[in-house]
């Protein structure tokens, strides 16, 4: 009854993809068309303003306010030269999307017609009176003025669409008392935290000629695509993201044939669109392909700053959204739109790397770099090792609490794969073995140069929520409809932490060795290494992280399990965690706790639509279709019996709808009854959710997902995941 394929081939005609031959992209050429990029800058700004934007941006110099006006003009005319009619500050309130208010170029003039301005301080400076946005008690009624600031070390860009075009100027997002209201800031400060320590150890290491540190980024995005009509027909599609009920279909995942295989004709047309949109936006994506779960797929960038590659982590998920309804169909980036089939994370590939391109974790092929390389390395294990809390509550919404902890995404425990060579390199180094060395020895290690370590995907340990990849760690446990700030964020500060403090450490080593002889460096470095190494050890593991052992052993070892947001966002506020903020100038006691209301709040009224849209649903579309068919199966008894049919069957089939019917009923009222208590405080209304609604929302599905394998699918009020999942 669902006309789909049908429907396909026109939408594929509409858009120009069949009877044509395929037009080559080219790359090149629209790569970055619509950004206001260096190049552009340089060809359009006077030297002298050009050279002081680019110190701005590259080294991280304070803006001289008399450029923006010349800045400004120069947008402007780009802008307007691409079509664009309006322009909006484009930032990211802690709602984790992002946010625009347009303003039109033209002003009328006192003649009668009208005149494009946009000026220097409607480039820096705007104020959108976005006073809806959450900002968790950051503002009173009297100061509910938030304000957004030019970010000028992200390109301006343009968004646009057939019928017209804007200019897109990414911001941050302020209190007028200067607390941050947004995910930018608090990323931009943990950029700068990293950089310093960073910094600070390079010196140590005497390398000199390094300017700035940034943490390098590329998240690979998961998501799913379903066809429209199939969306439109789920309430609980459109209200929240995922399905609320669902039976699990004969065939599953299990056949693995999803995965990796070829793109059905539909999704590649889609892709392709999505790539050329975000090529002209100067997103650099590369790969695409079949993920595990039916009709899941992934799309990846190559890596960028932090900073930019989180804006293009939010242009990334808004243009699969767009695009996607061009194409008759709708993105799901709900981490578990579908009960009992893989989820979506996003899995956030992390490094830092120097102004000279050096990146920080790749083992050099000298023993210098390689003690350097181990030095680094081993901040990251402590930081992961110290505030595995915080990595967990950078991760912790309602969404992604149905995909950690489930067989198929990393576990809620934190911990970190090292794989087997470095791990054993670790365990030497612990140890200060010395094993016989040719030449002389490393770190009394004899391991003058690391063997090479792997880089490709061969032994990956899927299971682990944070791997050492060759170069780089790939946290995993990341939403996929999350904003990628607030976990780098955590990430940029934690091992600035841990960086300031090894580098404290090697100094003080270095200062009680006085001479600093260059076997006095090597000792001093692999006595912190070990130090550093012995403590932070427990977090290093290797092994399957799924298996109820691994459960076992880090309840010995000691590590946290935060099996949901609810526990995971009661450390967010621990005084270890708030002083690491200030003691980085990250976040204030302040906005961190205005974090912490927000982000218990969100929790609570996702579960709260969640389970009023349960409700609805089990209410006033299954148990009427129920009823129906236990009509219809009572009217057969009594036509039958007149017949003096043997009945048998139908009286039996008639009882099985009558119990699932009573049982769909009782705990619906449980649920009904559930979702109408409310605690006093914040966090009683949120542990209510978790530990009571939700439940009382799982035992309705439950009954209603037997009816739907009992009910006539012709009564049956929702396509159901055989539909969904298997029309591509
Ligand atoms: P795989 O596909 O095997 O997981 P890739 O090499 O394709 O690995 O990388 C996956 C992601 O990791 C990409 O987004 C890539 O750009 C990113 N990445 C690679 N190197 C770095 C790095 N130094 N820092 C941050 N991200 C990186
Ligand atoms: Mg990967």
């Amino acid at each position: 009854d669902y006309n789909v394929l049908a429907a396909t081939k026109t939408r594929l005609t509409l858009n120009g993809t069949r009877d044509q031959k395929p037009q080559p992209m080219d790359i090149e050429r629209i790569f970055g068309e619509n950004v206001f990029s260096l190049e552009e800058m340089k060809n359009r700004l006077p030297k002298k303003v050009y050279e002081s934007l680019v110190a701005t941006i590259e080294k991280g110099e304070p803006l001289s306010p008399e450029i923006a006006d010349t800045v400004a003009l120069a947008m402007k005319e780009w802008a307007i030269e691409k079509g664009a009619t309006h322009f909006t500050h484009w930032f990211q309130p802690l709602t984790g999307m992002t946010a625009e208010k347009h303003e039109s170029f033209i002003t009328p003039n006192k003649g009668g017609g009208a005149i494009a301005v946009f000026s220097g301080r409607d480039l820096i400076q705007g104020e959108p009176d976005a006073s809806s946005f959450p900002s968790g008690g950051l503002r009173a009624t009297f100061e509910a003025r938030g304000y957004t600031a030019w970010d000028p070390t992200s390109p301006a860009f343009i968004m646009e669409n057939p019928n017209g075009a804007y200019l897109a100027i990414p911001t941050a997002f302020a209190s007028w008392t200067g607390e941050a209201l947004d995910h930018k800031i608090p990323l931009l400060r943990s950029m700068h935290a990293l950089d310093k320590q960073a910094r600070r150890v390079l010196q140590l290491f005497g390398v000199k000629n390094v300017h700035k540190v940034y943490p390098t980024v590329g998240s690979e995005q998961e998501y799913f695509l379903i066809d429209e009509e199939f969306y439109y027909r789920r309430p609980d599609l459109v209200t929240c993201g995922r399905t609320l009920f669902g039976a699990k279909p004969p065939r599953g995942q299990e056949m693995e044939d999803h995965y990796f295989g070829s793109i059905p004709e539909r999704v590649l047309a889609f892709m392709l669109e999505v790539e050329k949109e975000l090529y002209k936006l100067g997103v650099p994506v590369k790969t695409r392909h079949n993920e595990v779960a039916p009709s899941q797929y992934e799309i990846a960038p190559l890596f960028e700053n932090a900073n930019l590659a989180a804006d293009h982590q939010q242009l990334i998920m808004q243009t699969l959204k767009n695009v996607a309804r061009r194409y008759g169909l709708v993105c799901l980036l709900h981490e578990k739109p579908f009960a009992g089939v893989n989820g979506s994370g996003k899995h956030n590939n992390w490094s830092m790397s120097t102004d000279t391109g050096m990146n920080l974790l790749d083992p050099g092929d000298n023993p210098h770099d390689n003690m350097q390389f181990l030095f680094f390395c081993a901040a990251v294990v402590r930081a992961v090792h110290k505030y595995q809390d915080l990595l967990r509550i950078s991760v912790a919404t309602a969404g992604n609490d149905h995909r950690l902890g489930a067989n198929e995404a990393p576990p809620a425990i934190m911990s970190v794969f090292l794989g087997e060579q470095l791990e054993d390199i670790f365990n030497q180094l612990e140890n200060g073995g010395v094993r016989g060395s040719k030449q002389g020895g490393l770190l009394g290690l004899g391991v003058p140069v690391l063997p090479p370590l792997p880089r490709h995907a061969g032994d990956r340990n899927r299971t682990s929520p944070f791997a050492f990849t060759g170069n780089k760690f790939e946290f995993r446990a990341v939403g996929a409809s999350q904003s990628i700030s607030f976990p780098n964020t955590v990430l940029n500060t934690i091992v600035a932490d841990a960086l300031d403090e090894m580098a404290t450490m090697l100094e003080e080593k270095l200062k009680a060795r006085g001479k600093r002889t260059k076997q006095a460096f090597e000792e001093a470095v692999a006595e912190v290494l070990r130090e550093v190494i012995r403590e932070s050890k427990p977090i290093i593991f290797n092994g399957d992280n799924y298996s109820s052992e691994w459960h076992a052993e880090a309840e010995r070892r000691g590590l946290l399990n935060l099996p949901n947001t609810v526990e995971a966002l009661a450390h967010l506020l621990d005084e270890k965690n708030v002083q690491l903020f200030e003691r980085h100038g990250v976040l204030s006691r302040r906005e961190l706790e205005s974090r912490y209301e927000i982000l218990l709040d969100q929790y609570t009224k996702t579960i709260n639509i969640e389970a009023e849209t349960a409700e609805y649903i089990a209410r006033t579309m299954i148990l009427p279709a129920a009823l129906r068919y236990l009509r219809e199966l009572t009217e057969t008894l009594d036509e039958a019996k007149d017949l003096g049919l043997n009945v048998a069957g139908v009286r039996e089939t008639a009882e099985e709808v009558a119990t699932l019917i009573n049982e769909l009923r009782q705990r619906l009222d449980v649920l009904i009854a559930e979702n109408q208590k409310r605690g006093e405080t914040l966090e009683e209304n949120a542990r209510h959710k978790c530990y009571d609604v939700l439940p009382a929302m799982q035992a309705v599905r439950e009954v209603a997902d037997r009816l739907e394998r009992v009910v006539p699918h012709e009564y049956w009020p929702m396509p159901t995941y055989r539909e969904i999942l298997f029309v591509k």
